[in-house]
């Protein structure tokens, strides 16, 4: 566990990141080379670990990495970490792992065998229906149909808080993404999971991504940051970069919107 202290670590580490061994663009040791040009002082890879629960229907096996490969990751991210690391730099290693109440327990345990530096809990699907693929999933649902899945979304993520398993929450108010829900409405579903992640010690992300989607802003909402900061939660940012291009997009907007939300770092 790398063990985040309040206000969190700052603007030049970033540990949520994918390579195309998930559904980024770019080979880990590119991810990895852009990250040390840029100037980060400690990069994590987070490729997507998904492991769904036995009987169901998910199939993720378009953007998750294959399971199998995962002996290759590793092998791959201690190759570069000996060739990358300095006084200036430590590559980290890392997974985005999906949470799901049947089976979180053991697909936690399942990786203690491996020497990660931590893991992301994350929850990209509500029941069987995925959170974050595609607008085109969203378009033409009821308002019943939306309240559904943003109540399963928060009751897992609350869950996955509660678990204590994760070093840091990924991408909060996810369902927010494509525009297609009223996130304030579920500005005290968010608070409940900021009291679950006080309780058990763990962390928050502010999730730059967000801004280049429908929603048009950072995860999580302002209004869900200054509750972070009054529980002092530590919060990481991170670019949830696809792309060697992103490592650090939007971190000086990051730390505006963290400013105004009473951190002080
Ligand atoms: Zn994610
Ligand atoms: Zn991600």
């Amino acid at each position: 566990m790398l063990g985040f202290t309040f206000p969190g670590p700052g603007f030049d580490v970033s540990y949520h990141n994918h390579s195309n061994m998930s559904d980024g663009a770019a080979p880990i040791e590119v991810m990895c080379r852009a990250a040390k040009a840029a100037g980060l002082r400690e990069f994590g890879m987070s490729d997507h670990w998904v492991i769904p629960p036995e009987g169901s229907t998910i199939d993720a096996s378009s953007w998750r990495m294959i399971p199998e490969r995962l002996d290759e990751y590793v092998e791959k991210l201690l190759v570069l970490k000996k060739e990358l690391d300095s006084e200036n730099f430590t590559l980290r290693l890392g997974l985005e792992v999906d949470f799901f109440f049947e089976n979180h327990e053991n697909v936690v345990k399942n990786l203690e065998a491996y020497p990660l530096d931590y893991i992301i809990g994350s929850v990209h699907y509500a029941d069987t229906f995925p959170v974050d693929h595609s607008i085109n999933d969203w378009v033409g649902l009821t308002a019943d149909q939306i309240s559904a899945i943003c109540e399963n979304y928060w009751q897992k993520l609350e869950g996955a808080a509660a678990s204590g398993h994760y070093d840091f929450i990924g991408h909060l108010d996810l369902p927010k993404k494509f525009g297609m829900v009223d996130n304030a409405q579920y500005f005290a579903h968010g608070v409940r999971v900021l009291d679950a992640v006080q309780k058990t010690s763990g962390a928050i992300e502010l999730n730059t991504a967000g801004w280049f989607k429908e929603c048009n802003e950072q995860y999580p909402s302002s209004a869900l940051l200054k509750e972070a900061c009054a529980r002092r939660i530590p919060v990481i940012v991170n670019a949830d970069a696809h792309h060697q291009d992103h490592v650090r997009r939007n971190f000086a907007e990051a730390a505006e919107v963290l400013k105004a939300s009473g951190f002080s770092f």
